[in-house]
């Protein structure tokens, strides 16, 4: 049976959260605190109490941590209402990289780390990074990774430089990616992949060199250079097992692509209401642009793309809630998704013409920050090379 409707309350859900993002949250896109480099820790703490006086607060976190469990067709309706302004899903706690970071620890922490590095970032209270990507290589390539990891039997030390660190400066919660490196401490032989460790914001060893200049300002403490300089960690600080980093990253990354694209699907339609408007308002030759054919497929284009978008993003998620990893169908959705959203965003900066590339209205915005969603949580050629290869195989 296929069944496209949804039930009564979570229709219900996602339209107080459509009512919560525009009277509450739009109001903030202009406060000088969302700054070039993503919104500040002021700005976004305010936002939070915002959404936690309302219960909308991380939502999506599982039951047992305070949350509602969402399922992930669930999770789909609610941040693509919650996406509706960049700001949305920063209020509600469920933007990257912490919404995948929480997904993350939620699967791997043992108690004491969820205690120590989960449930803060759960509660509000701090934000957390995922350091993988580095300037040597690892990128879409991990397996360049240089970051090294030593244990001398008692603890860690990590030595590397990282880049596009997202929300670097001012987390609390790290989640750093390195290799183990051979040593006569550590038992039986030296896994091959790498290995996630956890760190706290501060702890000496951990230097921002700089906070990167980008097009896009919609995370919180924008993205970092950063620099692991004999960063010593105690032997508790193993996340999950040695050598299992990119089996975790894939569990974190094939639902966080999805959440993406649930979040940008809620700004694209944003942009694409914005462009109506002025398509039915602003008049060229005698009558509102909107009658032009040229701007009215241009709308239609856009109409039948987040249509699209949206049933490629349920279908992924229902996969993934009746047990299935979707790998396939979410890599799918990721580079369809980027791809299809972008054009509906530029399409909205040509029918508003000049102020199309004006902060006049909030759609160029959404066209700069959504621009690094083709890129990041995996490129779009790099998921269809692996699409490909899979169609190649089966
Ligand atoms: C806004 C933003 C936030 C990010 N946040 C984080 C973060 O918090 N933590 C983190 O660790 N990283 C983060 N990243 C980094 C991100 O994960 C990488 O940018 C991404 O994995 C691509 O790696 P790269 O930038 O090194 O590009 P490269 O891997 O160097 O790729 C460059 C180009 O080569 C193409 N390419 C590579 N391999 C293939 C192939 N096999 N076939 C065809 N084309 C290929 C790519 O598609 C791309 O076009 C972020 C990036 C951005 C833009």
């Amino acid at each position: 049976m296929i069944d496209f409707s949804l039930p009564e309350d979570l229709a219900a859900e996602r339209d107080r959260i459509r009512r919560f993002v525009v009277d509450k949250i739009v109001p903030y896109e202009r406060d000088p605190r969302l700054t070039s480099h993503g919104p500040n820790d002021e700005l976004r703490q305010e936002l939070v109490e915002l959404a936690r006086a309302e219960k909308l607060l991380t939502v999506q976190a599982p039951e047992e941590l305070g949350g509602r469990g969402l399922t992930h067709v669930e999770q789909a309706v609610v941040y693509e209402a919650a996406g509706w302004s960049t700001l949305g899903p920063v209020a509600m706690n469920c933007a990257a990289p912490d919404e995948g970071n929480m997904f993350l620890l939620s699967k791997v922490a043992n108690p004491e780390q969820t205690d120590r590095y989960l449930m803060p970032v759960i509660n509000g209270h701090q934000r957390s990074v995922f350091a993988m990507t580095e300037p040597g290589g690892a990128g879409s390539d991990p397996g360049q990774l240089a970051t090294t990891a030593t244990f001398d039997g008692e603890n860690f030390t990590i030595n590397g430089r990282k880049w596009l660190i997202t929300g670097a400066d001012g987390a609390k919660t790290w989640i750093i990616m390195a290799k183990l490196e051979a040593n006569p401490h550590l038992d039986g032989p030296i896994p091959e992949g790498p290995t996630l460790f956890l760190a706290e914001g501060g702890t000496p060893g951990i230097t921002i060199e700089r906070t990167m200049n980008t097009m896009d300002r919609n995370y919180v403490g924008g993205h970092g250079v950063v620099n692991f300089e004999n960063l010593v960690l105690p032997a508790e600080s193993l996340l999950g097992e040695s050598g299992q980093a990119l089996r975790y990253a894939q569990l974190r990354l094939a639902p966080a692509r999805l959440t993406h694209c649930m979040r940008w699907l809620g700004a694209a339609e944003r942009a694409q209401s914005i462009a109506v408007e002025h398509a039915k308002t602003r008049t060229a030759f005698g009558k509102p642009i909107g009658e032009h054919e040229g701007v009215s497929f241009m709308l239609a284009d856009n109409e039948i793309a987040l249509h699209q978008c949206r049933l490629t993003i349920w279908h992924a998620c229902w996969l993934m809630d009746q047990g299935h990893k979707a790998r396939h169908e979410s890599s799918m959705a990721k580079s369809y998704v980027s791809e299809e959203l972008f054009k509906v965003a530029d399409r909205c900066v040509q029918v508003l013409g000049g102020i199309g590339i004006s902060d006049e209205t909030v759609v160029e915005m959404i066209f700069r920050d959504m621009r690094a969603f083709r890129l990041y949580d995996g490129p779009t050629e790099v998921h269809k090379w692996a699409i490909g290869r899979k169609v190649l195989r089966d």
